[in-house]
């Protein structure tokens, strides 16, 4: 009998876990033509990639970030490359006045939203932490109140919709890194605020769906100006990424990791060797390269 359980119970749990992902809904670029999306964070890195992954499924697109100039050549792009409609507003993210605004040029202009893609990042540092509380202040207004402002004031939309959210984190939103403290506590905050609201939502029925991207090493310019010395690891191509979280925000996933084994894998011992773990994450570090501060 014991031995039974033993085989039977892991054989079942395959056998249905086998199920429910052959079952899943496989994704086709078609899915997103005609859908109006919002794509924060986009005159660089994986946010620019995004919208133009977006644009050759034709979808409308609306993007932000604070550099005007780089924004309307992301536009221009997204036009040539196939967007059903692009248009953009600059601003800052630690002013609720942009959040504001865009979520009004989305129902004035696109009469509405289908899914919100929140990428944005705040300019932070790669070293030990240096103690500066109004930089970690600072750091959660842009990082993290920004993303909650922009739900509250665009979900009205989504609810309309059907829609979805999607939050981009990073391994140092689920387990503790060093060097990037600050920038770790907001994305903590991202999971605690992201995972709560996703159980009202299924307690409401609300029907937005809430994926929370969780990312390694990617090759965005600044990610590498700012670790590719210290860091003992590979990064992973932004093109790639960014369509993965897009695949991952239109199937309505809970969690998207990307790339899986660096992510998901190490993230299986977080609970019960999570000293191990934090050894590993210690031994993929080069502090000796660290910038003089
Ligand atoms: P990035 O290239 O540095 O781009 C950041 C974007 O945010 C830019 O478009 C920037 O544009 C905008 N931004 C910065 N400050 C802003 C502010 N105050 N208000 C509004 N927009 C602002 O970043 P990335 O490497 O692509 O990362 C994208 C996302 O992936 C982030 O959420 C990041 O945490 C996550 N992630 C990245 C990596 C990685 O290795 N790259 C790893 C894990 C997670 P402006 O300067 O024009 O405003």
């Amino acid at each position: 009998m014991g031995l039974l359980q033993k085989i039977l119970i892991p054989v079942l749990g395959l056998v249905l876990a086998f199920c429910f992902y052959s079952s899943r809904e496989n994704f086709k670029p078609e899915m997103l033509k005609g859908k109006r999306v919002i794509v924060t964070g986009a005159s660089t890195g994986i946010g620019e990639q995004m919208a133009y992954h977006l644009a050759r499924m034709g979808a409308h697109i609306l993007v932000t970030a604070r550099t005007k100039a780089k924004l309307q050549q992301v536009v221009e792009r997204c036009r040539a490359l196939g967007a059903s409609s692009a248009r953009l507003v600059s601003g800052s993210m630690e002013d609720m006045a942009t959040t504001r605004q865009l979520v009004e040029v989305a129902e004035a202009e696109l009469g509405g939203l289908d899914m919100l893609i929140l990428n944005h990042v705040g300019k932070s540092y790669f070293n030990y932490f240096d103690g500066d509380v109004g930089h970690v202040q600072k750091l959660l207004d842009i990082n993290f109140l920004s993303y909650v402002a922009m739900t509250v004031s665009a979900l009205p939309m989504l609810k309309r919709s059907g829609g979805s959210i999607v939050v981009v984190s990073s391994m140092a939103g689920k387990v503790g890194f060093p060097f990037t403290v600050p920038y770790s506590a907001t994305k903590f905050a991202l999971d605690g605020f992201f995972s709560s609201l996703r159980q009202e939502f299924s307690i409401q029925s609300v029907n937005v769906s809430i994926t929370l991207c969780i990312l390694g090493f990617i090759d965005t310019e600044n990610a590498m100006r700012a670790a590719a010395d210290v860091l003992l690891m590979s990064p992973a191509p932004k093109e790639e990424c960014a369509l993965e979280i897009i695949k991952g925000g239109t199937l309505r996933q809970r969690e998207v990791y990307y790339r899986y084994a660096s992510t998901k894998l190490p993230l299986l011992l977080r609970d019960w060797a999570a000293e191990l773990l934090d050894l590993l994450v210690r031994q993929r570090y080069r502090p000796e390269r660290l910038r003089a501060a």
